[in-house]
């Protein structure tokens, strides 16, 4: 749904606000085309929406869940081709199979639970993309005994990277889209000077970590703070780690990831948060081409890839950097 729409004069930005993929979503366009880019811009999140999403009872996603099997529309296709190549560089980390586990902890119908060691023992037996087999050739995937997939950790990072390729095409520039907090940006700001990102601060969602100065790429966070629940004192986030069967206790609290390929960014930005800091800074040594990333942990300490320690202003920590 459309919530807010502001129209263009020439210096003025067009902008507009729809939530869709469970967030509230911005679009933002300068420029002659801006007007045509945000139009065509919300048009593709809106059908991406319900292509993917779990929540709508007809989307392909939803109708694969149902049938444990089914030929994939292209854009599907090439988001789980990606998902199952980040499953195997992360050793499992990413799994786009733990959809079971997301809804026996009740983080799809915010009906909360903490289960037992049973119920996610038996649960973990639906889970692992080792179970699902995938004809490429075909764009065939057939799920394993009573596996359900979610496309959620790469599904925003895939609708940005297509924004940016829509905005091009429609002629437009310069602009941005910020995904539930995620953005993605195209060239610069208008009077040639860096976008301005802010990097929230997980230990403390009042305040900000620092200022991240980009162009052209995407930046994705994902934090431990974003949706969670609290019981007897603990605190639950929708992360999990395949490997346990429940939220990722890795020791960090956010991950941010800065890459041209924003469905690489959001799928590595669940992935490093899962794998821990020494994990992520050894896949990012062997990936630095790929990406740069900055990690907080619980104690504060900030960790930031080389590629981009210049960009980075912190507001009151110091950051360490990764060469
Ligand atoms: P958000 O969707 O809130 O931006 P993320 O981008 O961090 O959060 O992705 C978290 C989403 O990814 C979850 O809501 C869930 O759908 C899915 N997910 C959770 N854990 C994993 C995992 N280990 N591998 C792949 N997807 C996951």
């Amino acid at each position: 749904q459309t919530t807010n729409s502001t129209t263009a004069s020439s210096a003025q930005p067009v902008s507009q606000e729809i939530f869709a993929m469970d967030t509230y979503m911005t679009v933002t366009a300068y420029g002659d085309n801006a007007q045509k880019g945000v139009t065509d811009a919300v048009a593709e999140i809106q059908r991406l929406d319900n292509l993917l999403s779990i929540g709508k009872e007809d989307s392909e996603i939803s109708k694969l869940n149902k049938s444990g099997s089914a030929a994939l529309s292209d854009d599907t296709a090439v988001m789980v081709a990606k998902a199952l190549d980040l499953y195997k560089s992360t050793g499992g980390a990413f799994d786009i199979t733990v959809l079971p586990l997301m809804e026996l902890w009740g983080f799809t119908t915010q009906e909360y639970y903490v289960p037992t060691e049973d119920e996610i023992q038996s649960t973990l037996q639906r889970v692992g993309a080792d179970k699902l087999t995938w004809d490429e050739s075909t764009k065939t995937l057939t799920l394993g005994d009573k596996q359900e997939i979610d496309l959620g950790g790469i599904a925003k990072g895939f609708t940005s990277s297509r924004i940016m390729e829509i905005f091009k095409k429609d002629g437009v520039t310069c602009g941005m889209v910020s995904l539930g907090g995620n953005v993605h940006l195209l060239g610069t700001k208008q009077d040639g000077s860096a976008w301005r990102v802010g990097i929230q601060d997980p230990n403390n969602t009042d305040d900000m970590l620092g200022v991240l100065e980009a162009n052209d790429c995407a930046v994705i966070t994902s934090g431990a703070y974003e949706r969670n629940f609290e019981k007897d004192g603990v605190t639950y986030h929708h992360i999990i780690d395949p490997a346990t069967g429940k939220p990722s206790n890795s020791g960090l609290t956010s991950v941010t990831i800065v890459s041209k390929d924003g469905t690489l960014a959001d799928g590595l930005s669940t992935s490093l948060f899962v794998m821990g800091k020494d994990k992520a800074i050894a896949y990012w040594k062997q990936h630095a081409d790929e990406f740069d990333t900055i990690l907080v942990d619980k104690d504060r300490n900030v960790y930031i890839t080389e590629g981009i320690a210049g960009n980075f202003s912190p507001d009151s920590v110091s950051a360490n950097q990764v060469h």
